[in-house]
């Protein structure tokens, strides 16, 4: 396919006009000399000097530069530039610049944008061998100390046993956890909506949390009576994983004898809010804006009393993101945390 071409007279209408000045000077001194001065003579000179040097120039130019022009554009073509070939191709060098100056801006936001998702990959993959190190090693102790004879005394044998399980089980879960963020960051988790009765499904989660809360006394309330139903419109098995992720945290990070509170509040017309509201340890301001990366944690050390795979609240932002919703998280060291998200409320 030809290139259609935006011709610039600019710099051969110029450079004539240098040419053609100083060739009638020159000529104007030649007929002074020789006594032959004549106006018309000098003004046909400049004339046709004139016009004859515009076209050769013009002709030239237009071929040298179209030539390399060309070149760069098909250059950049290779490198699927594809905003280039959109415009004619032009001998207009300003207009030539500001391409290729978008087309390197472009290439350097690209650029950086996959370092950032290099550097998030390497940070992933660290800390993914980091969270399973730990359980792995735990498990491989027992079983060596088993191994080592320890499998003799019955006793310490079924201990060891359910250490090692244990073990186990924490690698199922923060395995689970990574699967179900490596599914919501690819965007690979489509959500089915349907309406259900969000009071029903936190009665669910306190059901199945409450031997957990037992341990630490910590008691699973509403707020309220709910005495009717209130139906939203989301996905059901994502909002019960949310629910489950916020009890199992203000009970982990909530102290003996604590409480957990669920509301239910209408927000605006259509919209209704969920509130979890703990009594226990807090968190600083300074963690706040940090808590839903993947793997933060606030208690970094390797002894923490309760052990998670620090993905929880990120799946949580996620699903509730993946809903088109907000999640907001109101905190205070020593008093207790309220995270909240909006829901979409059926009539
Ligand atoms: P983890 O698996 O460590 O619980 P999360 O993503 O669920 O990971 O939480 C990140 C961090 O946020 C936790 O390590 C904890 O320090 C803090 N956090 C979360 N929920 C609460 C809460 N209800 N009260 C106090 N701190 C919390």
């Amino acid at each position: 396919m030809k290139e259609r071409t935006k011709k610039s007279y600019k710099f051969a209408r110029k450079t004539t006009l240098y040419i053609t000045s100083l060739l009638t000077v020159c000529f104007a001194i030649f007929l002074v000399l020789t006594n032959t001065f004549n106006f018309w003579a000098l003004l046909g000179f400049f004339l046709i000097t004139y016009a004859i040097s515009f076209f050769i120039i013009q002709y030239r130019v237009e071929r040298f530069i179209y030539s390399r022009v060309k070149k760069i554009y098909d250059d950049l073509t290779l490198l699927e530039s594809a905003s280039l070939r959109k415009h004619p191709i032009t001998t207009d060098m300003a207009t030539l610049t500001q391409e290729i100056d978008k087309f390197a801006r472009d290439k350097k936001l690209e650029i950086e944008t996959l370092k950032v998702r290099e550097e998030y990959r390497k940070e992933f993959l660290g800390n993914i061998s980091h969270e399973l190190k730990t359980p792995l090693f735990t498990v491989q102790g027992y079983v060596l100390t088993l191994l080592d004879g320890a499998m003799d005394d019955e006793k310490i044998r079924s201990k060891y046993l359910e250490r090692a399980n244990k073990g186990v089980e924490r690698l199922i879960y923060i395995v689970q956890d990574l699967d179900m963020i490596t599914k919501l960051e690819v965007g690979d988790l489509s959500l089915s909506i349907e309406p259900f009765d969000i009071v029903e499904l936190v009665e669910g989660v306190f059901d199945l949390l409450e031997m957990k809360s037992a341990k630490k006394k910590i008691t699973l309330t509403f707020d309220m009576n709910y005495p009717n139903p209130i139906m939203v419109s989301a996905d059901k098995e994502r909002i019960r994983q949310v629910l489950t992720n916020l009890v199992v945290n203000s009970i982990k990070y909530g102290r003996i004898k604590g409480t957990t509170e669920i509301s239910i509040e209408n927000l605006i017309k259509n919209k209704v809010i969920v509130r979890v509201t703990d009594n226990g340890e807090g968190i600083a301001k300074a963690n706040i804006p940090r808590l839903f990366e993947r793997f933060y944690r606030i208690d970094k050390s390797g002894s923490r009393k309760e052990g998670g795979s620090g993905l929880g609240l990120s799946i949580v932002k996620h699903i509730i993101e993946a809903h088109d919703e907000k999640i907001y998280v109101e905190s205070e060291l020593s008093v207790g945390s309220e995270f909240s998200f909006t829901l979409e409320k059926l009539k």
